[in-house]
């Protein structure tokens, strides 16, 4: 059931806008279910002219449950919302505005621009506050800029995200991380239809007595060891995992793609040039093959190419976007299990969504630009581990690490150096889904510890039986636990959740 019931009354509207209501409720409604909106009728409003005055509307005592009025109308000062605490007003007209800078704009506009409204309106609610608590004068991409220069809306509903000191405001006023993700759920599909995308409506049901059954029923496959050291650091709650490409590729996964490129699996890493090239194609209409590489070095300058092809701005964050993000049926046993190891952290390579949809509701997703935000997390004692995706995700552009040039942006950020060093530094390392398919996976994320001055952490990895050899030689220091099969790597996970106090 919703935790949250807000009432909607709506004022002066035309049947296409009460059509485009009811589609852009079903939205919200299909991304989330900790906050419901009824639609309650009608109700007359204040004007100022042939606008709504919203001044005149805040009473002095503050409704019980939240009310939320819709107008077809303008309002008097040219917002597109007001909140006052349990009170707000959202209209609907003039969305376009958002959208002069762009020469087109996609079909979804003016559901993106709705909905985004719904998520900054929520939000107030729920910290109690007004506009003017939260708004940022500048433009930064959060939920909460203002956009006094309109066409910068665009550019909120591309980004869609809470930002840090707006979460912190958030926890501060006693809103929870469930709740939170509720919104950031609202966001990501505000993002996916101003991007023009069909948006992931809301992600698959876990299913806890599976998961359970089969923690319970695992047996470790046969020649397979663990090694004491690292159990009983599991047990202390000194591991970290880190997760590589491999376990979105596990055969349990099940995503779809739309048609555009005809994809059926998530790639692996080695293969992402490929699809690069692929959208060059689609998108610049020209011709680069893949070179064979042998370093990471000359793969990562290589994706620069790529990027720069594409245009940074442009059409790489769509081609990320098609790359990374198909719509999830099922994240996998694997995934879901890591959950229940009982650690601190979990940090991906991985740009995807399949992690984020193994986790149980209310765990906060950090990127590495939220590194202080993540670490302040940690620190408050927490109730999940959170996932940090170390590489930055799909969704949004700005974060991803995959080329050299973002590997040197990320470099530089002495937040995230700082939290890695202390991750590397506490923790016990375990290596998850890398070396299945690529040769170089693994030493970008040996690249990470590097970076962050902290090399010298006992590291544990479990890999392919065929590439242990390998990456035993390139780094010594690892402790190699290997397995035969790709369907070994779930009940290896199981066993360590059985055996060392997860649940
Ligand atoms: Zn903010």
């Amino acid at each position: 059931m919703a935790r949250h019931q807000m009432n909607l009354f709506i004022h002066a509207m035309d049947e296409t806008q009460m059509n485009q209501l009811k589609q852009v409720l079903e939205l919200f409604h299909q991304a989330q279910d900790v906050i419901e909106l009824t639609l309650r009728g009608e109700r007359q409003l204040p004007r100022y002219g042939n606008r709504v005055n919203w001044d005149q509307m805040v009473p002095e005592i503050q409704p019980e449950t939240p009310e939320i009025y819709i107008t077809g109308d303008g309002l008097a000062d040219n917002w597109f919302t007001h909140t006052h605490q349990k009170i707000a007003i959202i209209s609907m007209r003039d969305w376009e505005v958002a959208f002069l800078d762009d020469d087109q704009y996609p079909i979804a506009a003016p559901d993106a621009n709705l909905l985004l409204s719904f998520a900054l309106v929520i939000f107030l609610i729920l910290i109690n506050g007004t506009d003017y608590d939260v708004v940022h004068e500048r433009t930064i991409g959060c939920l909460c800029d203002l956009c006094a220069h309109k066409p910068d809306r665009a550019i909120k509903m591309r980004t869609a995200f809470i930002c840090n000191r707006c979460r912190k405001l958030a926890s501060q006023s006693g809103v929870s991380a469930v709740e939170l993700d509720a919104i950031q759920a609202v966001c990501e599909c505000v993002r996916a239809l101003a991007l023009g995308r069909t948006p992931q409506t809301h992600a698959p049901k876990a299913q806890e007595d599976v998961l359970d059954n089969f923690i319970e029923d695992s047996i470790l496959p046969g020649k397979i060891t663990i090694p004491i050291r690292l159990m009983e650091a599991c047990r202390e709650k000194r591991v970290t995992v880190v997760v590589g490409s491999g376990l979105s590729l596990q055969n349990d996964v099940r995503i779809i793609y739309g048609d555009k490129f005809g994809w059926t699996r998530l790639p692996s890493w080695s293969e992402v040039p490929q699809r690069l090239s692929r959208a060059v194609k689609y998108y610049r209409n020209k011709t680069i093959e893949p070179r064979d590489v042998e370093t990471l070095e000359e793969f990562l300058t290589d994706l620069d190419y790529f990027r720069t092809v594409l245009g940074e701005k442009m059409y790489y964050p769509r081609a990320i976007f098609d790359i990374f993000t198909p719509k999830i049926e099922n994240p996998g046993l694997a995934n879901r299990l890591i959950y229940r190891l009982p650690i601190q952290w979990i940090l991906t390579t991985n740009y995807d969504f399949v992690l984020s949809y193994s986790a149980p509701p209310g765990t906060p997703v950090f990127t590495w630009r939220e590194a202080m935000q993540a670490r302040e997390y940690i620190d408050s004692g927490n109730y999940h581990p959170p996932l940090l995706k170390i590489h930055g995700c799909a969704s949004r552009a700005d974060t991803i690490v995959l080329t050299k040039s973002e590997y040197r942006q990320l470099g530089e950020h002495a937040e995230y150096l700082s939290l890695m060093n202390t991750v590397f530094q506490s923790q016990v390392v375990l290596f998850l889904g890398f070396g299945f398919s690529d040769p170089l996976d693994i030493d970008s994320a040996i690249r990470q510890a590097e970076l962050a001055g902290a090399a010298q952490g006992e590291k544990f990895a479990l890999l392919p039986i065929e590439k242990a050899n390998a990456i035993q030689e390139k780094f010594a220091n690892i402790h190699v636990i290997t397995y035969e099969q790709h369907d070994d790597l779930p009940k290896i996970i199981a066993h360590l959740v059985k055996n060392t106090g997860g649940h």
